[in-house]
């Protein structure tokens, strides 16, 4: 795996970096995205564009 800090307009399964725990979040959301078990921040968002910042598993079509 790598860690990626990438822009996507798609579905991503990301992996939490702390605690493991698996999450798909969508790329365009203008919402920030926290990691359900353990609360750390995956996604953030600036400027009305995303950054990962989590594990990217797979990037779903
Ligand atoms: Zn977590």
């Amino acid at each position: 795996m790598e860690m990626k800090q990438c822009m996507t307009s798609r579905f991503v399964r990301v992996v939490c970096p702390r605690c493991g725990n698996k999450q798909i979040v969508f790329g365009k959301s203008s919402m920030k995205v926290k990691c359900v078990s353990c609360n750390r921040l995956l996604v953030k968002t600036r400027g009305g564009k995303i950054r990962i910042r989590a594990w990217v598993r797979e990037v779903l079509q």
